[in-house]
């Protein structure tokens, strides 16, 4: 039914918007200016640095057509499947997000992996919706494997769709972005609230704790 499969260029064109909206959103001080965690704007060193922000949106793309020809029932999903909703959380929730956790600390705890890989990521000054997407290829390929998990093994399991593949990716970039946009969307009154959604949201202000902190560590 889903000729193209996933590394088809809608997706591709997609995930661009989503990092692109959330960029104009991230600098509409108009909307935004009470609730910004750093008020200083992006400076024109900060955008040469994160020119290339989205390399990992190609190298994605070129991965997920390899696996629709080693896979080639990923060429033929269908529409929508229900229980491939459930099956792509479980393994999200017990596969893909402590996977993306544990790697994320040994860049950070490794010296090697950290001032050759991922200090680049947080040499950013202001986080933004590009920050997310300025890293190294090393840990470009992790990710890549982060969320090819769900959506290559609800596909193996038989429940796999093209919903899901289009749903999951692009809120894993919805996600990323709102935690590197700078601006409080959600109100930490919330977080308070419900504690539990603290580990579920990575926020603006997490990021901007992390980046502060080893920017003053190097
Ligand atoms: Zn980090």
């Amino acid at each position: 039914m889903y000729e193209e499969g996933p590394g088809g260029i809608e997706l591709w064109i997609l995930r661009g918007g989503v990092h692109v909206l959330w960029s104009s959103y991230s600098h509409m001080l108009f909307l935004n200016r009470n609730r910004r965690i750093l008020q200083q704007g992006v400076d024109f060193k900060q955008i040469d640095l994160e020119w290339d922000w989205d390399n990992f949106l190609i190298l994605q793309a070129l991965v997920g057509s390899m696996a629709c020809y080693v896979f080639p029932f990923l060429q033929d999903l269908p529409l929508w499947n229900m229980k491939g909703v459930v099956a792509a959380m479980i393994q999200h929730v017990g596969v893909s997000e402590p996977l993306y956790y544990w790697m994320h600390r040994k860049f950070h705890e490794h010296h090697f992996l950290f001032t050759h890989y991922h200090s680049l990521h947080h040499s950013s000054p202001v986080p933004g919706p590009f920050t997310a997407g300025n890293a190294t290829l090393l840990e470009h390929l992790v990710l890549t494997v982060v969320i090819g998990i769900p959506v290559l093994g609800t596909s193996i399991m038989g429940y796999g769709s093209a919903s899901l593949v289009y749903g999951y990716v692009l809120t894993f970039d919805f996600l990323r972005c709102l935690g590197h946009c700078n601006v409080e969307v959600v109100p930490h009154e919330t977080f308070e609230r419900f504690p539990l959604l603290r580990y579920l949201i990575f926020t603006p202000i997490l990021s901007r704790l992390m980046t502060s902190l080893f920017q003053r560590s190097e």
